[in-house]
């Protein structure tokens, strides 16, 4: 399941051959390491607007080194930055975008390996006239970026809503530290659905201390790797997979120390069972990830059913879709969810774009997309629904893609290389973080920034 393609740009010849060629020449990505820093290296902060002052002692809040930079200065001295981070709440006219040149183009040069960049702006739709113009501006800027800045880095849009500036840390936490290598071009909206204040973060290093979290699918793929990054950060793990996979989820959930359910989420009880072993095994859920799915593709014209294999169409769509559905209600009308937790869905970028073989597949996780939306202005006692839409990601489900498909899904975005289960992981374990109330509503791609499509 390794990348044969990056294995052979690292070697010598490789890297000769692909420059020769004009082939791409995936960095190798950067991952968090259980313990390590946050940041490694200097963050430089510059902008106006309403977060600017309050950056710098958030960052050092979070272990992360960071120095205001005005704009139009390059370090002279061989500085280099590892993060970039850019108040733009500040700009109320589309002639004041010219201040982002002021600010990047000096700094540009003067990055690490693999550097984050993140901009911070206001939800257009909460202002008016020539400032909602400025503002969305802004994601044209951070998308492009995101595709030239090369070397591993990867570049993002916080829109932070009036009154949810005390509610960044989390996400700033994630965004600048190598937690978010594989998530680039992502507009992330904070306190959009009203500016709830977050939970106290004792411990940033495990920040789900004494939580618990649910997490189905869980026996191998980008679930196991969801159960092991929650686990590192403090959850115990409840895994749910089905019976055919039951040794496999038992192994993962003793070396976790957590627990597991065996059942199959399609099943007609699966939603009462999983609500009454979670009450009454755990006394309630803080954390409850939708990862569970299956691909039965064919184009639609081949779809009927059939004797042998079943109904393709409604399979996929009742385990990705109505399942995560009827869970979720489950929970939440059975209040089995506590307060402040997280419901998370694993959406795909194929429900975002549409892919030729999926409509099955595409419509299950399209709705995914519309189940947060439905949800995230409902949900009380600061309870968030979140997704993330994962792009190539290397695992048993993408093994099975013929390989020509594959190779092209791997290399065709910003990053040219395909994801990791753990970058998927990391994605949904900053969603569940107490310190996340505020990231509600959100839908973010872990595709390296996928070229085509959306
Ligand atoms: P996988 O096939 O390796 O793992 C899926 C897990 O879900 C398996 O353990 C399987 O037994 C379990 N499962 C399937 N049906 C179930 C049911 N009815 N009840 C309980 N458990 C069930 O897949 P993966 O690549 O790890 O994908 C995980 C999730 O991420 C899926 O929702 C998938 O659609 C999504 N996704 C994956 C990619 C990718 O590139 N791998 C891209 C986009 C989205």
């Amino acid at each position: 399941m390794s990348d044969l393609y990056q294995g052979f740009t690292s070697s010598a010849i490789g890297k000769q051959v692909t420059r020769l060629l004009g082939l791409p020449q995936p960095t190798p990505l950067e991952r968090y390491a259980d313990g390590a820093p946050l940041v490694d290296g200097t963050v430089a902060v510059g902008g106006h607007g309403r977060l600017v002052e309050s950056l710098v002692g958030i960052l050092d809040t979070l272990g992360i080194a960071a120095v205001e930079t005005p704009s139009g200065e390059a370090p002279g001295d061989g500085t280099t930055y590892k993060g970039l981070v850019f108040d733009a709440t500040g700009l109320t006219t589309s002639e004041q975008l010219v201040a982002l040149r002021d600010f990047f183009t000096p700094l540009l040069r003067s990055l690490d390996r693999c550097p984050r960049v993140v901009v911070i702006g206001t939800p257009p739709e909460q202002v008016d006239g020539a400032e909602r113009v400025a503002q969305r501006a802004l994601e044209g800027f951070t998308r492009s970026l995101g595709k030239e800045i090369g070397r591993g880095g990867t570049v993002q849009l916080m829109y932070v809503a009036d009154g949810a500036e005390g509610s960044v840390a989390s996400t700033l936490a994630f965004l600048l530290s190598p937690k978010s290598a594989y998530v680039s071009g992502q507009v992330v909206r904070i306190g959009a659905h009203g500016a709830a204040k977050p939970g106290p973060v004792a411990n940033w290093t495990r920040p789900l201390e004494g939580k618990v979290a649910v997490v189905t699918g869980a026996s191998r793929g980008i679930g196991e790797q969801i159960a092991r990054v929650l686990h590192r950060d403090g959850a115990t793990v409840v895994g749910i997979d089905v019976p055919q996979a039951a040794s496999e989820l038992q192994a993962v959930m003793r070396e976790l120390d957590g627990d597991h359910l065996v059942l199959d989420i399609t099943a007609k009880d699966a939603p009462q069972r999983i609500a009454r072993h979670l009450k009454d095994g755990h006394g309630g859920v803080d954390v409850v990830v939708h990862n569970a799915g299956i691909t039965r593709d064919r184009r639609l014209a081949n779809m009927a059913a059939s004797a042998d294999k079943g109904d393709r169409f409604e399979q996929v769509i009742a385990v990705n879709l109505t399942a995560p559905e009827r869970i979720t209600r489950e929970l939440l009308d059975q209040g089995v969810v506590n307060k402040g937790g997280s419901i998370v869905g694993v959406a795909s970028i194929a429900g975002i774009a549409g892919n030729v073989g999926q409509t099955n597949y595409a419509a299950s996780k399209a709705g995914v997309i519309g189940l947060v939306d439905s949800l995230a202005d409902e949900l009380q006692d600061g309870i968030t629904i979140n997704a993330v839409a994962p792009g190539f990601i290397i695992t048993q489900m993408t093994a099975a893609v013929p390989f020509a498909t594959r190779e092209v899904g791997q290399r065709l975005n910003a990053l040219a290389q395909g994801g990791l289960p753990v970058d998927v992981a990391e994605t949904i374990a900053w969603y569940a973080s107490p310190g996340s109330t505020a990231v509600n509503g959100n839908v973010v791609r872990v595709c390296g920034q996928m070229m085509l499509g959306a």
